[in-house]
Parts: C-alpha cells; sequence; structure tokens
C-alpha cells in the first residue's frame, strides 16, 4: 500500500479544526459545480453549493460567507447585477467564473463589485490559488513586515516608505491608494473600486485622479517608474500590486 496516498473520504469533522471557511459557489452547470466542490472541500472549506441568484443572495444574508465564487450566467439573475446584491450584504471577496470573454463583461463584473475574475475553461489549480489570494485581505494581515518594490521598502504597520534605506515622503492619498493595492498582493483592484474608496462614490470616473497619483508612487519608488514592475496598470480595468 502506497504511502501518503492518504484517504480522500475520511470523516472531515474528525480532522479538520471548527473554523473551517465557507464559501459560497453559486453556478448553474451541474458537473462544474460539483467540481468546485469536490475541489474546495479536499482543500478544508465549507462549500455551499447554490445553482441559482436569488437562493444564493438569500443565503449570503442569513450567514456571511468568507468568499464567493460566481458563476456571471446564471438563469434567475444577471451576474453583474448579483454582484451589486451581494456588495449590499457582504464584503466578501467576489471571483467571477465566466465564459463570456468580451473585456466589458470583466470591467462590469469588477466595477460591480467582484474582486477577481476567471475565465472559463479555467484551471482549478489557478481558481484556487486567487481563492487564496482573495481570502487573505479578510485576514488579520496588513503585512507585518515591509513589503518590497524594487529597492523601496513599504511598511503599512510603521507607515513608512524608504528607498535605499532613506525616507521616502509619501502623500497621504498616495498611503491610501498603496495601501489597498499591498493589502490584495496580485490580485487586480478595479480602478473605480480605488476611486471610492479613497476619494468617495462620487469620484468614481475620476480615473485621472488614479493615474496621476499611480505616477507617483512609481516615480518615488519603481526602480524604473517608466517601467513598473510592482505597481502595474490593467488598461482600462484597475491597477495591481504584483510583490
Ligand atoms: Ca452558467
Amino acid at each position: 500500500m502506497a504511502a501518503g496516498a492518504a484517504a480522500p473520504d475520511q470523516d472531515p469533522g474528525a480532522a479538520v479544526p471548527a473554523a473551517r471557511q465557507t464559501i459560497l459557489v453559486v453556478e448553474d452547470e451541474p458537473a462544474l459545480l460539483r467540481a468546485l466542490r469536490i475541489n474546495l472541500r479536499a482543500r478544508g472549506y465549507e462549500a455551499v453549493t447554490m445553482q441559482a441568484g436569488r437562493p444564493a443572495l438569500e443565503k449570503a444574508t442569513q450567514r456571511t460567507p468568507d468568499a464567493v465564487i460566481l458563476d456571471l450566467g446564471l438563469p434567475d439573475i444577471d451576474g453583474i447585477d448579483l454582484i451589486r446584491e451581494l456588495r449590499l450584504v457582504t464584503s466578501a471577496p467576489v471571483i467571477v467564473l465566466s465564459g463570456r470573454t468580451g473585456p466589458g463583461d470583466k470591467i462590469g463584473a469588477l466595477d460591480a463589485g467582484a474582486d477577481d475574475y476567471v475565465t472559463k475553461p479555467f484551471s482549478m489549480e489557478e481558481l484556487l490559488a486567487r481563492l487564496r489570494a482573495a481570502l487573505r485581505r479578510d485576514g488579520p494581515p496588513p503585512p507585518a513586515r515591509p513589503v518590497a518594490i524594487g529597492r523601496s521598502a513599504v511598511d503599512l504597520a510603521a507607515h513608512l516608505a524608504t528607498r535605499d534605506g532613506q525616507q521616502v515622503r509619501l502623500t497621504p492619498t498616495e498611503w491610501r491608494l498603496l495601501e489597498i493595492l499591498i493589502r490584495h498582493p496580485g490580485q487586480l483592484v478595479g480602478g473605480r473600486r480605488l476611486l471610492t474608496e479613497v476619494w468617495g462614490p462620487a469620484y468614481q470616473d475620476s480615473t485621472h485622479y488614479l493615474r496621476f497619483h499611480m505616477a507617483g508612487l512609481r516615480r518615488k519608488l519603481e526602480d524604473d517608474p517608466a517601467r513598473p514592475r510592482h505597481l502595474l496598470t490593467e488598461p482600462g480595468m484597475g491597477y495591481r500590486f504584483q510583490p
């Protein structure tokens, strides 16, 4: 008998600690829903699976999930509308699955409040990696240790940025932007979301503010501001902090 071939069907209640993270999965395709349920449970998550949007919304209202994985094409409600409704009841990260490939759908989903986006067909490993990244933002960190941006270091806890050991002065707006991006390492953060969180809902279309202040951050922190490697623009969608 092969060592290490752990039985996948052990009673999970016996081995897994009580505080399992709950993932609400909304997908109307039964085979995919089943694959998601199996993979999430195999990783120790509690998977709550729903085949339609309305009942999923009801579920999320009763008991807020730790994250939501959501198909955009649902039978009873438009996926984008569902994201908006979910955002009224939970701040849990939302990862969108979609067979649609137009950039308009991505922008729509991110603007509605989704945190990330995976196009079908997708690799289960990639989806799970994105889920882990999305869940990190709700965990205890802000990163306790300074984060490296080339030769610069940013310590959110100490509110200190340095470059080659010398302090770099950031404006309050630059700090707010940087903090949101660093708290979502590797994740695309939608432009509207940044504008809303930093300036307020009335500024959702003021993308020039973002361009201006992101340019300032790159100039102060990136080794080569013209070719940034950490503070990245996703054209038409938002920004990403790449550790
Ligand atoms: Ca579907």
